[in-house]
């Protein structure tokens, strides 16, 4: 990346696990001051904080912003930009998932993945395009899914969810095409953090095997490389996305699932 990086500002929701702290440690690894954010015990939170900061040099920052709830989100753009002087890089991750069939589909739950999974991305791009602008340069990413290109029994609000900041991904794209801002999706397959290992385990259950003969039943009916897609090759293809090589890419899914969505 050479210094292209050194200097900016990003705003990471959803990174105090998985996909997004790897995003997070890759961008800080770069010099990029990054704002965290994400739920769980305020103390644990601001370990991962203060272990990133001193893993990487980077300047860190944390902000509780329940991805639910618009306002709290505009605070996490505001808090951002006065933390570090601007703000250059959104990356849209925090996210959820349930799972049941839709005649039995908790409506709390389809409200909820809605709000965290796609209107968060909306109010969060809202809030911060005036700042990118202003900055001269930004990036935004969204973390989708394969989920984004093709749907899977028993995750409608998921795959409405996912499939609904494709849209997203592409309507900011063309708004900013004239501008040094993009607007892309990075497209994971299966990852094995926290919100699939409850996926992988619930199902091992109600079968009655090991989680581990699970986890490979569950790449195979999928992700035809039978490989998990790693969280620092996400964090790879954000990096790529955040290059001059990718100036040009906009309003596109990046997709990083084992060849799930060629079958
Ligand atoms: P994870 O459970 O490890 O991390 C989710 C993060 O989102 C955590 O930091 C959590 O605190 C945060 N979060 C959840 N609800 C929130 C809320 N209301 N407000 C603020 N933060 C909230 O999961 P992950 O697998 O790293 O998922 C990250 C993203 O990747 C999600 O958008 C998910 O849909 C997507 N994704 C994951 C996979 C996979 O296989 N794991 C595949 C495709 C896409």
């Amino acid at each position: 990346m050479g210094d292209s990086l050194k200097g900016r500002a990003a705003l990471v929701t959803g990174s105090t696990s998985g996909i997004g702290l790897a995003m997070a440690r890759a961008l800080a690894g770069e010099g990029c001051s990054v704002m965290l954010n994400g739920l769980g015990d305020p103390g644990e939170c601001e370990k991962i904080r203060a272990d990133l900061a001193a893993e990487t040099g980077a300047e860190i920052g944390y902000h509780p912003a329940d991805m639910s709830k618009p306002a709290e989100i505009r605070d996490a753009v505001a808090k951002t930009v006065e933390a570090f002087g601007g703000l250059n890089i959104l990356v849209n991750n925090a996210g959820i998932q349930h799972v049941a069939p839709i005649d039995a589909f908790p409506e709390e739950k389809w409200d909820a993945i809605i709000a965290i999974n796609l209107s968060a991305a909306f109010h969060a791009i809202k809030a911060a395009l005036p700042h990118l602008r202003k900055a001269g340069w930004g990036r935004i990413v969204n973390t989708a899914s394969a989920h984004g290109l093709v749907a899977s029994v028993n995750k409608s609000a998921y795959v409405a969810a996912k499939h609904g900041i494709m849209g997203l991904t592409k309507a900011t794209a063309i708004e900013t095409a004239e501008e040094p801002i993009t607007c892309n999706a990075i497209n994971p397959g299966w990852v094995r953090t926290p919100l699939v290992e409850a996926q992988i385990r619930a199902r091992a259950e109600e079968k009655g095997v090991s989680v581990e003969d699970e986890a490979i039943a569950l790449l195979s009916e999928k992700q035809p490389s039978k490989k998990f897609t790693t969280p620092e090759q996400l964090a790879g293809i954000l990096l790529f996305l955040c290059s001059p090589a990718a100036d040009q890419i906009t309003g596109v899914p990046m997709v990083a699932d084992g060849g799930w969505t060629s079958q």
